[in-house]
């Protein structure tokens, strides 16, 4: 456990109460930094991974001009209607370039990513031409540096081709390799740790169906807040579910420190008799219960626990599934985020038109479970009720409606998050 934030990060300024989404995610952002350590990673392991330092390339792309064909180069533009020249011997090939300078009028065979030789400066295509006695002709005109790559044309030595922060994607591979390097330095895996809370939560696998009383649920959190961490490129460790219980809930924190950067709860973040995990950072630890304007996602409890070296930062989120991931989507994606080495991350959201009708009251920015239908339009899910846990499954995202007052009818333009924006 690495964290090193600040002992009152998370704490809000007195007096303050309901804060609207925009200024709880400014402090948030404002308070957090990077915990983990770095690592050297060769290019076949960059997947998910996070860039610790700006890329430097190590050379160009293309580091020398060479032919975008398979073809016959000459120098110059070929400008008459007819072009006839004769056939220089050789030819130029990638990796086994033309060893000399291209002889005044002549056309060499210049195949694709081979060097361009000195007095090459266009290629006409093969299909384009004939030829006949040692000749080729083909109709032009043919502008000057036609079917050419230019020599750095796409990144010079020296350039910063990836930025430190950057979640490595394939395609940086590709990049990188070209740039010559051969490994990046990246973060350390941000390790985060899930624990459920409360009685009535239940392991599924350990109870079977019709052995639950009537008063117990499945665990539905941790599972899926497992799995979006994993999305989200963190090592997820699961901490399993604690009692309503001051004492387990002290042990599961106290022991979570060696294994863990940060944790995720859900429930008990309340201020309800049986809110235990509130009470034990209140008294032990630090909280800051943040009243946020939003629908769904009260409560969230942002915490720290005490340890030796550093403190563990504890994200409680709702018991109430809905909420839980709602909440887990704005606040832990972002903040666990940097964290973990990234830049600060806005979803990108894109308006489209509504296929529903909601008169909206002003005071807090609503996310309604949704999903487009085939006309591009978003429609919500039929139950506002954040009980319905299936909504969430039916949805591939979330609508965002602002904080002041709105007149929702089929067709006015609203913000639609896709899931996969957190990602
Ligand atoms: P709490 O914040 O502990 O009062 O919980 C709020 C609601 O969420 C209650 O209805 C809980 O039963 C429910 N809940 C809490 N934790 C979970 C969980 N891990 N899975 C499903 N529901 C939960
Ligand atoms: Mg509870």
């Amino acid at each position: 456990m690495t964290a090193k934030l600040r002992n009152d990060c998370f704490a809000l300024p007195p007096g303050v109460n309901w804060i609207p989404l925009e200024d709880a995610l400014a402090r948030l952002r404002d308070r957090v930094t990077p915990v983990v350590g770095e690592d050297l990673v060769p290019l076949n392991a960059i997947r998910g991974r996070i860039l610790s330092q700006d890329i430097v390339a190590l050379r160009a792309n293309p580091p020398a001009p060479n032919s975008a064909v398979d073809g016959y180069g000459f120098a110059g533009a070929a400008l008459d209607e007819l072009v006839t020249l004769p056939l220089a011997d050789g030819r130029s090939a990638a990796g086994d370039p033309y060893g000399g300078v291209l002889p005044a009028g002549h056309a060499l065979r210049i195949l694709t990513g081979a060097i361009v030789p000195e007095g090459m400066e266009t290629v006409v295509l093969q299909e384009d031409v004939e030829i006949a006695g040692g000749k080729i002709q083909f109709r032009g005109p043919l502008k000057q540096g036609a079917n050419l790559r230019r020599a750095g044309e796409d990144f010079s030595a020296g350039d910063v081709v990836l930025r430190k922060g950057r979640r490595l994607r394939p395609e940086d591979a590709a990049l990188l390799a070209a740039a010559g390097l051969a490994e990046v330095p990246v973060y350390r895996p941000l390790r985060v740790g899930v624990f459920s809370n409360g009685d009535e939560v239940v392991m599924p696998g350990t109870i079977a169906p019709e052995d639950m009383g009537a008063g117990k649920i499945y665990d539905s959190n941790r599972p899926m807040l497992l799995s979006l961490l994993s999305d989200w490129g963190f090592h997820a460790v699961d901490l399993g579910h604690v009692r309503d219980s001051r004492a387990a809930l002290r042990d599961r924190l106290t022991s979570a420190v060696a294994e863990v950067d940060a944790v995720l709860t859900s429930g008990g973040v309340s201020t309800g008799d049986e809110d235990h995990v509130s009470a034990l950072l209140r008294d032990e630890g630090q909280i800051d219960s943040w009243r946020i304007a939003i629908k769904p996602g009260r409560p969230l409890a942002l915490g720290l626990w005490p340890a030796a070296e550093a403190l563990l930062p504890v994200f409680g989120l709702p018991g109430n599934p809905v909420a839980a991931f709602v909440t887990a989507l704005l606040f832990a994606r972002p903040a666990l985020g940097v964290m973990a080495g990234q830049a600060w991350r806005e979803p990108q959201g894109f308006m489209v038109p509504a296929a529903f009708a909601k008169s909206k009251k002003p005071g807090r920015r609503e996310f309604l479970r949704a999903r487009l239908n085939t006309d591009g339009q978003a429609e919500v899910f039929k139950s506002e009720g954040s009980g319905r846990i299936s909504g969430l499954s039916w949805a591939d995202g979330l609508v965002e409606l602002p904080h002041e007052a709105a007149e929702i009818t089929t067709g006015t333009p609203v913000r639609f998050l896709p899931y996969s924006c957190f990602n």
